[in-house]
């Protein structure tokens, strides 16, 4: 039975600390790293629903995408969500892992599978570091296509009934770029690499305006959407890995925004 050390030093080689962002609290965050683990749940975030599964479940080991805590705590006390979070799981013996945006910016990570699911070739970060590795992604189509057409894509892809979209259905693209979750900051660096589309999790209403102004087509799937796919294959990987270990993405999750 693997331990807690021996599937966090396999996370670290899927996504390497190195590619996290500074501001980023990853790794480890909750656990004894000798306590061994039969049961193991991926979930994009650790929320009442997601942790209640785990503990119902006899999880040992979360590998949650979005880090808990995030924020550094001087109490730990059942007055807030994230204290009442990690005093249940804490004392029900759930670890918690957290490999964030060193899986956003990893070799197989959330941004390179998006790439990958839009069809993109010749798939290099939208802002290198001196590796060559780096953050947000961009790519070129094998063929032109219209941003509607493209939306189609990312809806399969993501197996979605509905995104936002700037710009118009039948503006033509052939270079897209990609970054999961919220990453408002990354268009200046699509904008610099002539993409005319961009995909992003969720955007801010005046990076709406940039992308319009700049005539850089926007898909906006979701930030739930635009990730919990990618929790999914990490559930797989990590099946694979530890063949002896239960590994299953949270089924009682869910994305908190709604049509209404
Ligand atoms: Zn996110």
């Amino acid at each position: 039975m693997p331990t807690v050390a021996a599937i966090a030093a396999f996370l670290e080689q899927i996504a390497p600390f190195r590619l996290a962002e500074e501001w980023d609290n990853i790794g480890l965050l909750v656990g004894h790293r000798h306590q061994p683990v039969k049961k193991l749940m991926t979930c994009l975030t650790v929320t009442p629903a997601s942790a209640a599964e785990a503990i119902q479940q006899d999880t040992d080991l979360i590998v949650t995408h979005h880090p808990m805590p995030f924020l550094a705590a001087k109490r730990i006390c059942n007055d807030t969500t994230v204290g009442r979070l990690l005093l249940d799981l804490i004392a029900a013996h759930v670890a918690v892992y957290s490999p964030h945006t060193a899986f956003d910016s990893a070799r197989d990570g959330v941004n390179e599978r998006l790439a990958a699911g839009l069809g993109l070739r010749n798939v290099t970060p939208l802002v290198p570091n001196p590796e060559g590795q780096g953050t947000g992604r961009w790519g070129r189509l094998a063929e032109s296509t219209t941003l509607g057409q493209l939306a189609q894509q990312l809806k399969r892809f993501l197996s979605i009934e509905r995104l936002q979209m700037v710009g118009q259905p039948e503006q033509p693209v052939r270079t897209v770029a990609v970054a999961c979750g919220a990453a408002d900051e990354l268009l200046e660096a699509a904008r610099d690499n002539a993409c005319d589309a961009m995909v992003l999790g969720e955007a801010r209403f005046h990076t709406c305006l940039e992308a319009e102004a700049a005539g850089i087509g926007l898909l906006l799937p979701g930030h739930f959407a635009s990730e919990r796919f990618a929790v999914e294959c990490l559930a797989e990987v990590l099946g694979r890995q530890f063949s002896e270990v239960e590994v299953w993405p949270s089924r009682r999750e869910s994305d908190p925004m709604r049509w209404g």
